[in-house]
């Protein structure tokens, strides 16, 4: 097979946001993963890709001739502190690839090495068992229907990452749609403002963020009012749908924030066990801003950020700019209402109305007075010891068991067989990763071999300690 031809449209459409540049080579690259599912749906052989041609592409030492590789520069509120140059500082696009059907996705390292992006003291590199991590956890949140990036392979560098030990270093390789955030529209917005790039800057931006991603707008007469309108849809949909699944990104800073609506950035993420609306994983929000239940609100201050990027681009009057702004940003709420809503409703097995939103409220009062298991209470909910009165309301509204079925997953990566797992992969054993990507890459249909998957931690088997997680640096 030739070495697919990637191209570099990011590059030649917004200079201004890209530095070319090379990976750094792997000493001795072998697969750890390869996604062949999703190679299939790229067009690409993954017989090829295993090979030493496969791995110098997957490992950007041999892109392709006619690839452009580079660093991307963008911004970013971590924490709600504003960082005005983030960018690349350990990943690399290296191009966009065109799919058998027509369809555009960004080819992008991630651990592949210094970029002029990376900060004093760091290394560019990224250790074997976050990038197993994320090629799990984004594996599952596709086979639960939720927009996300996702791993086409990891390669285990053969060289070493220095952490708190010496671990095993990786590369993934990421398909996204691409890698446009809130924080690269703030840098431009930034740019821009500073006289450091031509005013176009923004509108090039906005038109390639909607041919890309919301190609029905694109020849909208007011085009950075239709994407932040799409934005703010897609964004309430993606974050009710984590919300139905029990999932806590962890780390919504506004660079981490795709304007395509996938997820993107799984360092310290995890899925609730026992349902806490203020569940927090991440050993580094001591504050609980990005915890289970303030996702909602963190999404539309991230969406307020971004509007704020375009208010020169939406009415030439500030006044009325800001007026436009709040009136899309207003389509949040609604938005999110009628995913989660309807969401919990479809896991009732009902149509939404009043009713399955009271019961729906009901239930989620008494999962979280239990500390109740999310994933295990909504997948055997018939079974729960739950109020008669509630389950009588509950029957006569007529279920639909199949809709509750396809809504509830028995299966989600839980956080400490997963991390079991990837400790073992970091010793060498790949084993334990490759049962519970193919466990949670069919979430709903019953399995042998995942019952750590599917069933709560047992009290006392070291499950009342909370879980902690770690940026995957
Ligand atoms: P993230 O936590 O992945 O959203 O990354 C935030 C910023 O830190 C981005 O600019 C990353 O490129 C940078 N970064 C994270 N880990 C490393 C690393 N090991 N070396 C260099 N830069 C890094
Ligand atoms: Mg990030």
């Amino acid at each position: 097979m030739p070495v697919p031809a990637l191209q570099h449209r990011f590059a030649d459409r917004l200079p201004e946001l890209a530095v070319p540049w090379q990976a750094r080579p792997a000493p001795a690259p072998t697969l750890a993963a390869l996604n062949a599912p999703l190679a299939a749906e790229l067009g690409l052989d993954p017989a090829w890709l295993a090979t030493d041609a496969g791995l110098a592409f997957l490992t950007g030492t041999e892109p392709g001739p006619g690839a452009r590789p580079v660093a991307q520069a963008y911004a970013g509120h971590q924490f709600g502190s504003y960082s005005p140059l983030l960018g690349d500082g350990r990943a690399l696009l290296l191009g966009e690839l065109t799919a058998p059907d027509g369809t555009l996705h960004d080819v992008h390292l991630k651990g592949s090495g210094l970029t002029p992006f990376s900060r004093e003291g760091s290394d560019g590199l990224a250790a074997l068992g976050p990038m197993l991590r994320e090629l799990v956890v984004s594996e599952a949140l596709h086979a639960l229907g939720i927009p996300t990036t996702r791993a086409l392979a990891v390669v285990a560098t053969g060289g070493p990452v220095r952490r708190q030990r010496v671990l095993p270093g990786a590369v993934l390789v990421r398909v996204a749609d691409s890698h446009l955030r809130v924080g690269t529209f703030q840098h431009a917005a930034a740019l821009v403002h500073a006289g450091r790039a031509p005013e176009d800057l923004l509108t090039r931006l906005v038109a390639e963020s909607l041919e890309r991603h919301h190609p029905g707008h694109a020849d909208d007469a007011a085009p950075a009012l239709a994407l932040l309108r799409a934005v703010v849809a897609a964004q309430a949909e993606l974050v009710a749908r984590w919300m139905l699944m029990g999932f806590v990104h962890g780390v919504m800073n506004t660079d981490n924030m795709t304007v395509s609506g996938q997820s993107i950035d799984f360092g310290p993420c995890a899925f609730l066990d026992g349902f806490d609306p203020d569940a927090v994983f991440s050993s580094i929000d001591r504050g609980g801003r990005y915890a289970y239940g303030a996702q909602p609100r963190i999404a539309l201050w991230n969406l307020n950020r971004f509007a704020e990027t375009l208010l020169p681009l939406l009415a030439p009057d500030p006044e009325a700019a800001v007026a436009a702004a709040e009136e899309a940003l207003g389509g949040f709420a609604p938005a999110f209402d009628a995913a989660w809503q309807g969401g919990l409703a479809a896991k009732l097995g009902l149509a939404r109305s009043a009713d399955s939103d009271a019961l729906a409220a009901e239930l989620l009062r008494l999962l979280a007075q239990d500390r109740a298991d999310w994933t295990a209470s909504w997948a055997n909910l018939s079974d729960l010891p739950l109020p008669a009165d509630w389950l009588a309301r509950w029957r006569a509204l007529d279920p639909d068991p199949e809709l509750a079925r396809a809504a509830n997953p028995l299966r989600v990566p839980r956080n400490r067989p997963l991390q079991a797992a990837l400790d073992a992969a970091e010793d060498g054993d790949l084993a334990d990763v490759e049962r519970i990507l193919a466990a949670v890459r069919e979430p709903f249909t019953p399995r042998a071999d995942a019952s750590d998957l599917d069933v709560p931690p047992a009290p006392g088997a070291g499950g009342e300690a909370p879980f902690v997680t770690f940026c995957g640096t």
